[in-house]
Parts: structure tokens; C-alpha cells; sequence
């Protein structure tokens, strides 16, 4: 059994407003051993009119709160303290990015950051103006593909690599989108290649996130061509989240998800304690 959910949001997150006791409390009925929270900081969010949140938070508060609940919870459940970064490929956010994202890890004792790729042109393929207007889904796809490369390169502040083909689920339906069945990853597989071989020669882990079965993509967050291909190009680092924002959805599919990978061919899945990896048996 999957017993680490290295992904999870609370109330911390501007599209969440679930108080973290509660994912807590779930995750000890679940009878997980540990839960990482990872909830949003995207710096310099384009939509936020449209959101009504800028998806930032204070890092003092959130860092002081989860310290509390670790300590008060020792025993019954590991809480590890983590931060989902969005970043950002546009060449005149580049650097602030980095700065501030690397300032956050140096000012908190974190244990685990995700690196995730949610806006890119200034906009959010959430929003289906303006990113999907006048492209079709594969330059759309392939554009936001070529971002979450160049973001892994970029990059050095994140330990895994956040739902790498999350963007499939926000392809408006047209005649040439059906649905997410029209996605076919061996399309990009040339972009992916490079993603994974940059994960692998930096030592950063890939995640399997299980928000993709909850969409009802029928696969998790990378498809599992792109987990299989990771494997053979030598990766090992495999982080698993389910990416929930409610205790109804953490630990999100973990029984089917650890078959799945055994199936792939993965042996460990990976957590972390101080930016430290650990593997753990599937
Ligand atoms: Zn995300
Ligand atoms: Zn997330």
C-alpha cells in the first residue's frame, strides 16, 4: 500500500478551503504513515481577476501552522511541509522566479518542493481565452509541452516535476477534440524525451499524479507511456501525489495507481525529508 500522499493542498492554497486538520484527520483514518502538504505559490499569477486569488500565501504563517500540527500529530501521522511552485517560462519572469523561489528555500526548512508548470504566455490554459484561441490541441498542447521542459532546464528549485500533462484536461471540445481519449503522448515524445533525460541528468523525480483518474482522463498525470519511457531512460525518482484539495480526494486511487506502476515496472516510488530522497517499496 501507498502510504505517503506527496501532494496535497489546504487551506493555505487560494483554490482551497479545507482547514489542514481535516486532510489530517483523513489521512489517519485512511491509515497512511505520512502526508507532504504542497499548497500553491505561483508568484506573478496572470489571472487573477478571473480566479479571484493570486495564489500566493504567507509562508511565515503557513511554515509556523504546519510546525505546530507536525509536532502536535507526531506518532499518529508524519506531516511533511512542502510548496507547490508554478513556474514560469515567459524570459522576463525567468529570474525573478528563481530568486524567489530559491529565497524560499533557503529562508524555510522545507521538506519537499514541487515544481509545476500552470501558466506560460502570461495566461492560464485553465481559461480557455485566451490560451486555446487559434491553436488547435496539439500546438496547444505541444506549446505547453515545450514550457514544462524548458521549466525543468531552467529551474533548480523543485524536487519533482508536478502533473506533466495536466493541460490535457483544460483542451476545449471541438470536432477535433473529443475528449481526452483524443490525447495520444506519442505525438510529443520527442519534447518528453528531453523533459525526462533533464530529469534524470539534474537528479530531480518525476510525479505520478492521480488528479488525471479524478478528471476522468482514464490515466494519471503523466500518461503511463511517458512513466514507462522515464524507466527507460534510466529514471528513479518517482514521486506520488493525488494533487487533492479536500480529504474526499487525497490518497486519491493509491490501490489502483501502486498495481499500475508495478505494471509499468516501478519497484519504489520516492519521498522526501529535507529535499532528501528515500525510497520506499511499491
Ligand atoms: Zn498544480
Ligand atoms: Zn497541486
Amino acid at each position: 500500500m501507498i502510504r505517503y500522499d506527496f501532494h496535497m493542498h489546504c487551506s493555505f492554497s487560494g483554490d482551497s478551503v479545507t482547514p489542514p486538520e481535516e486532510q489530517i484527520e483523513e489521512a489517519i483514518r485512511l491509515g497512511a504513515e505520512g502526508i507532504c502538504f504542497t499548497d500553491h505559490m505561483d508568484y506573478s499569477y496572470p489571472m487573477a481577476k478571473e480566479s479571484g486569488t493570486d495564489f500566493e500565501f504567507d509562508v511565515d504563517d503557513y511554515y509556523r501552522r504546519m510546525s505546530e500540527l507536525r509536532d502536535r500529530y507526531r506518532g499518529r501521522l508524519e506531516i511533511l511541509i512542502g510548496i507547490e511552485y508554478g513556474l514560469r517560462n515567459e524570459p522576463d519572469l525567468i529570474g525573478e522566479m528563481q530568486e524567489k523561489y530559491g529565497r524560499l528555500n533557503d529562508e524555510y526548512d522545507l521538506d519537499f518542493t514541487i515544481g509545476s508548470t500552470h501558466c506560460l504566455e502570461y495566461t492560464d490554459p485553465f481559461y480557455a481565452v485566451p490560451y486555446w484561441v487559434g491553436r488547435t490541441p496539439d500546438e496547444g498542447l505541444e506549446t505547453y509541452f515545450r514550457a514544462v521542459a524548458e521549466n525543468a532546464k531552467n529551474y533548480d528549485c523543485y524536487d519533482s516535476s508536478g502533473h506533466y500533462d495536466y493541460a490535457v484536461r483544460y483542451v476545449p471540445a471541438s470536432d477535433a477534440w473529443k475528449g481526452p481519449a483524443c490525447y495520444d503522448p506519442v505525438k510529443y515524445m520527442d519534447i518528453t524525451d528531453e523533459f525526462l533525460k533533464t530529469l534524470i541528468h539534474k537528479g530531480k523525480a518525476l510525479e505520478c499524479n492521480t488528479a488525471g483518474i479524478k478528471y476522468g482522463l482514464g490515466t494519471t498525470h503523466p500518461h503511463e507511456l511517458v512513466l514507462k519511457r522515464y524507466l527507460e531512460l534510466g529514471g528513479e525518482l518517482l514521486t506520488i501525489g493525488s494533487d487533492g484539495h479536500k480529504p474526499e480526494h487525497i490518497f486519491y486511487d493509491f490501490k489502483t495507481t501502486e498495481d499500475y506502476l508495478k505494471n509499468i515496472g516501478f519497484k519504489y516510488y520516492t519521498i522526501y525529508r529535507r529535499h532528501k530522497p528515500e525510497f520506499i517499496r511499491l
